[in-house]
């Protein structure tokens, strides 16, 4: 398996898990960008949206209400920055979907 994310996720690369279900897992990102910086990744390897299908599209929603669910338990009160980087141009490094969630500290706009 080849895939960093996948191997995070099935464990045989070490990670700090802060939540978890049967659609996705949720990490603390390697080099923190903000106090809070995880990251949400489903369980099925998917390389980016780009390549997400219609059959997806209940997953991608997902993501986005376990970043919400997980923002309160964090107390994220005064809000926080969801981002998927996708792509070359958007910056993406890791291929296979994640999701940012970003808090603790006011974000500047727009990304660089
Ligand atoms: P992106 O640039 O949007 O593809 O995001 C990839 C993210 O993965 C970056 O924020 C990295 O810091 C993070 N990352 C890379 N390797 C690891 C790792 N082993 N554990 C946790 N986060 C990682
Ligand atoms: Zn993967």
């Amino acid at each position: 398996m080849s895939c960093l994310f996948c191997r995070i996720i099935e464990g045989s690369v070490p990670s700090r898990a802060v939540y978890q279900d049967e659609q996705c897992y949720a990490f603390a990102d390697i080099d923190p960008r903000a106090p809070v910086h995880l990251l949400i990744v489903p369980r099925e390897h998917i390389a980016s949206i780009a390549q997400a299908g219609e059959e997806h599209k209940a997953l991608l929603g997902h993501l986005q209400w376990v970043a919400a669910e997980i923002a309160r338990r964090e107390g994220l009160s005064n809000g926080y920055r969801t981002v998927i980087n996708t792509g070359d141009d958007g910056g993406q490094t890791v291929s296979h979907v994640h999701l940012h969630l970003l808090g603790g500290r006011p974000m500047s706009w727009p990304p660089g």
